[in-house]
């Protein structure tokens, strides 16, 4: 069975960090499934739509047999199962990453021992990078071009005028 591996977030928007991570990712995995966790309790500037289509959109460059784009609404460990994936990728940036990452992963183990969190080290340049802090400074008008991909740095541009 080919590995393949769940990519799970809010992803609202994608950035380049978020992509750093699938193409590091593809290193290790031979597939791997970027999926919007779907939380109806948490508010979000771009709707689950719009940011599965921002993904489709900033993954197109890697092969498509090997980058799919899904979202899902359920338990991460279930999804996982149902999709035949034996590992969630994670990506770990700052410290404050990690006391939550190991919160999650030590859950989710719990629920589900046949599936395996893995995690990568944020690539030194998206080590601060996260979709509030590009969202925060494109409100206020900065150039976010060198921090998202081009759909992504459009689509903000047109949300938040
Ligand atoms: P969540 O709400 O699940 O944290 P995010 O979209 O913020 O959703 O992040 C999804 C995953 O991507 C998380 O594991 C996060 O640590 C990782 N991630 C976010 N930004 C970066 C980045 N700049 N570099 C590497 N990984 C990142």
């Amino acid at each position: 069975m080919a590995d393949c591996a769940i990519y799970p977030g809010s992803f609202d928007p994608p950035t380049l960090g978020h992509l750093s991570l699938v193409e590091r990712g593809l290193v290790v995995f031979d597939k791997i499934i970027v999926a919007v966790a779907v939380n109806p309790h948490k508010a979000t500037l771009f709707t689950v739509e719009e940011r599965i289509e921002l993904l489709k959109e900033s993954v197109s460059g890697f092969p498509t047999a090997r980058v799919e784009v899904d979202s899902f609404q359920s338990l991460t460990v279930d999804y996982a199962r149902l999709r035949g994936a034996r590992a969630i990728l994670r990506g770990l940036r700052a410290t404050a990453d990690f006391e939550y990452e190991f919160q999650l992963a030590m859950v989710n183990r719990h629920l589900c021992p046949d599936v395996q969190s893995v995690f990568m080290m944020a690539d030194y340049q998206w080590f601060y990078i996260s979709s509030s802090t590009v969202k925060e400074a494109a409100s206020f008008g900065a150039n976010i071009d060198d921090l998202v991909p081009p759909a992504v740095s459009k689509r903000l541009r047109q949300k938040l005028g």
